[in-house]
């Protein structure tokens, strides 16, 4: 059978009241970013507190349903059988037909979950639930009737049209980006930045992401692997801009002035310290990062907070209770993983120490900063001036 709608339920919702239109107004405008990946034409509208999207063409409907899954704030995807006639006899056998589309194999349970939204119309609901059930069971005798645990609940709504669904897709859940603001994420390379990136934008936080790159110590390949994923994470958050600064002299520079113990930490605590700019500049009210309690030398309780210390803005830290096989596991199931792993180099990973500090000492790492007085404003100008911004997604 081919569906042309879809009914979109949504999951929790934040902004209740008087707010929900704001919360459903985000969900259309997310539904329209990812439908335009797909081929075909769609129309995602609001009718009498429904979200419903409806094809004006044809198209394939795997692809639609794996755009819609993209899209936090979704819970469940019904594909949706609609007619506008709404004649009492025609609609049994309109019920009797989807049926047997929706649900080939006939060994199921079922229950029938009518609603009369147009009170005009002359059935009521418990009538009408007993007719279809009745007509089903007659049409398909190895069917039974389950009200508590039906294995298919098949739901019948009398509105402006009739609405006959029973399947059920789970969407993402999560809040429609653009209901809670915007964060920048620090996006490395890595595993687990890109999962922090897609948890942050799950609740609703619209993404701007910064990469620090480091050429010629960095290669280009290394930059493409950060664009690709910042396009991977833009298949749920919409699309990011990804501004990449240019790190090599302020690295060279704190290389040539500081212990090299700590040259992971000052480095941090610059990147923090730049992407925090940024994030003005671009009304992002946070900072997104990777980091999770003890996964390396510079994510000890001491070095997170010697590298917090610089910051004045909240710095999400999605991750930080996590294990790294449950990072793993989320990178593989949202598609990042394979790009994660392809192996070129990082900016933090040229210039590390062989012993780097694990217990900082935040007034000796300040002290050490000190020496880097005389050049570090400018280069740090330097590096904000020359920013790129390429668009992900
Ligand atoms: P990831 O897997 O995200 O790279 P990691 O385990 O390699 O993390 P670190 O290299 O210590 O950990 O980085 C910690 C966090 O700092 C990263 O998750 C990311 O948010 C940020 N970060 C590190 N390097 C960069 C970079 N070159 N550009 C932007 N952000 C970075
Ligand atoms: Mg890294």
């Amino acid at each position: 059978m081919k569906y042309q709608s879809f009914l979109i339920k949504y999951a929790e919702i934040g902004t209740k009241g008087k707010n929900r239109y704001l919360f459903e107004d985000a969900l259309i405008r997310q539904i329209k970013i990812a439908l335009k990946r797909v081929e075909g034409k769609f129309l995602a509208s609001k009718e009498s507190g429904r979200i419903y999207v409806e094809a004006l063409e044809d198209y394939d409907y795997d692809d639609v349903i794996q755009a819609l899954q993209h899209v936090f704030g979704i819970a469940w995807i019904c594909p949706l059988l609609q007619i506008e006639d709404k004649d009492y006899e025609n609609l049994k056998k309109t019920v009797v037909a989807y049926m047997d589309q929706a649900h080939p194999d006939k060994r199921f349970t079922f229950k029938v979950d009518c609603r009369r939204a147009d009170k005009t119309y002359p059935v009521r609901s418990e009538q009408m639930n007993r007719d279809l059930g009745e007509v089903i069971l007659e049409a398909f005798p190895e069917t039974r009737v389950d009200v508590h645990k039906p294995d298919v609940l098949l739901h019948v709504e009398i509105r402006k049209l009739v609405n006959i669904y029973s399947l059920m897709i789970p969407g993402p859940g999560g809040m429609p980006v653009g209901t809670n603001g915007k964060a920048m994420l620090l996006l490395s390379g890595g595993i687990d930045s890109p999962v922090a990136g897609y948890m942050i934008a799950k609740r609703g936080v619209k993404i701007d992401a910064v990469y620090f790159h480091a050429p010629p110590y960095t290669s280009d390949r290394a930059r493409q692997k950060v664009v690709d994923l910042a396009e991977q994470v833009a298949r749920y958050s919409g699309p990011i801009p990804l501004h990449v600064v240019n790190f090599t002299d302020i690295q060279l520079y704190i290389y040539d002035k500081c212990p090299h113990e700590e040259l992971t930490i000052i480095m941090r605590r610059y990147m923090m310290r730049i992407a925090q700019e940024i994030a003005g500049k671009n009304d992002a009210l946070a900072l997104i990062t990777g980091e999770s309690i003890g996964q390396v030398a510079s994510q000890t309780v001491q070095s997170l907070a010697a590298t917090n210390e610089v910051c004045t803005m909240p710095v999400f830290r999605p991750l930080i209770g996590f294990d790294k096989q449950e990072i793993i596991d989320i990178s593989e199931k949202i598609g990042t993983f394979e790009t994660s792993i392809q192996p070129y180099e990082d900016c933090c990973t040229i210039f590390v120490a062989k012993h780097p500090v694990i217990k900082p000492n935040i007034s000796r790492i300040r002290h050490s900063e000190q020496s880097l007085e005389e050049k570090i404003e400018e280069l740090v100008q330097t590096a904000l001036d020359t920013e790129e911004v390429i668009w992900c997604g």
